[in-house]
């Protein structure tokens, strides 16, 4: 494995903030087939991405000296290191969601240098980049890959090495034109976004269950030969857009819920309370039978707020 800084910047006080990528490639000069980029941290409050990259690099330092590994792999483990040091979302200093600054359009700063910087060194380095996520402080997500409708051609059957529970094809919206995702996928780096569990907990089982999705990934677009590290994946599950309904909170109140993620829940089934300021507990059911998949973890409900998601329709 070797190691690069690709970003440094002085700060302040203390060491400067630098944005390191490691790299797995083949020992022989052979000129590499399969370049991938795995990429974490862009919320600092987001943990899972963290121990998914601690969990894959443990299995390929092995692949490396077993001479498995035939392309590149690049994992770019913390890229947002101060908002990680201070396990906050969003850049510190200047409150800015570094996901929401790629692109042209975003006026200079020391955030958008940053974000600047990785987008080129992953446009440079990568035929393929997955980019990982937890939810934020509200709402548990049982692990699902993200997907806008203009790039669902290319990106479903790739999503469906993974081993996540649900793969959702949902429609463009102007707030994505800032992300990393959707600005890789513009310039024909097919890339990934996962999102699993919630921010600031790490969640076992989905982390485990992810690395075995992404060391099949590598596997099958021969990034790495996985060998005995290779295990069978469970088939993807897609939903459109019109196949998701949201639950939303009708009043503000506490939610108390009742059930987890990856429950399958029948019409009319209790998914919590909402306990209104009258004190009078509110039952919330789901509206239809289907894969809950978006859970509200955070009790404190405005009016409007989302409880759940649920996958209406979901073919195999
Ligand atoms: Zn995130």
């Amino acid at each position: 494995m070797l190691s690069k800084c690709i970003f440094s910047v002085k700060a302040p006080a203390g060491p400067p903030v630098e944005i390191i990528r490691h790299t797995f490639s083949p020992s022989q000069s052979a000129k590499p087939t399969q370049r991938v980029s795995l990429v974490t941290g862009l919320h600092g409050d987001e943990l899972e991405g963290l121990y998914i990259c601690h969990r894959l690099i443990e299995t390929l330092k092995k692949l490396e000296e077993q001479n498995a590994v035939k392309g590149e792999v690049h994992i770019y483990p913390a890229v947002n290191p101060q908002a990680l040091e201070t396990g906050t979302r969003l850049w510190p200093f200047f409150s800015t969601d570094i996901n929401r600054t790629f692109g042209e359009k975003n006026t200079r700063s020391l955030v958008t240098e940053a974000s600047r910087t990785l987008l080129e060194d992953l446009k440079s380095n990568s035929d393929l980049v997955v980019d990982f996520h937890a939810s934020n402080l509200h709402l548990m997500e049982l692990p699902q890959i993200r997907i806008i409708k203009n790039f669902e051609k290319k990106l479903v059957p790739l999503a469906k090495l993974c081993n996540v529970d649900l793969i959702w094809v949902h429609p463009h919206a102007e707030i994505f034109e800032s992300t990393l995702g959707y600005n890789l996928n513009q310039a024909k780096v097919p890339t990934l976004v996962i999102e699993s569990g919630i921010c600031l907990r790490i969640h076992k089982n989905y982390c485990e269950q992810i690395v075995l999705g992404i060391l099949n990934l590598l596997h099958q677009t021969e990034a790495v030969d996985c060998g005995e590290f290779l295990a069978e994946v469970a088939p993807a599950r897609i939903v459109q857009p019109d196949q998701v309904t949201m639950v939303q909170a009708q009043n503000a109140g506490l939610f108390v819920k009742q059930t987890e993620v990856g429950q399958i829940l029948k019409e009319g089934e209790k998914i919590g309370d909402l306990i209104g300021p009258d004190q009078m507990p509110e039952d919330i059911r789901s509206p239809c039978s289907g894969l809950l998949f978006t859970l509200r973890e955070h009790p404190l409900t405005g009016k409007g707020a989302p409880l759940a998601r649920i996958a209406t329709s979901i073919e195999p």
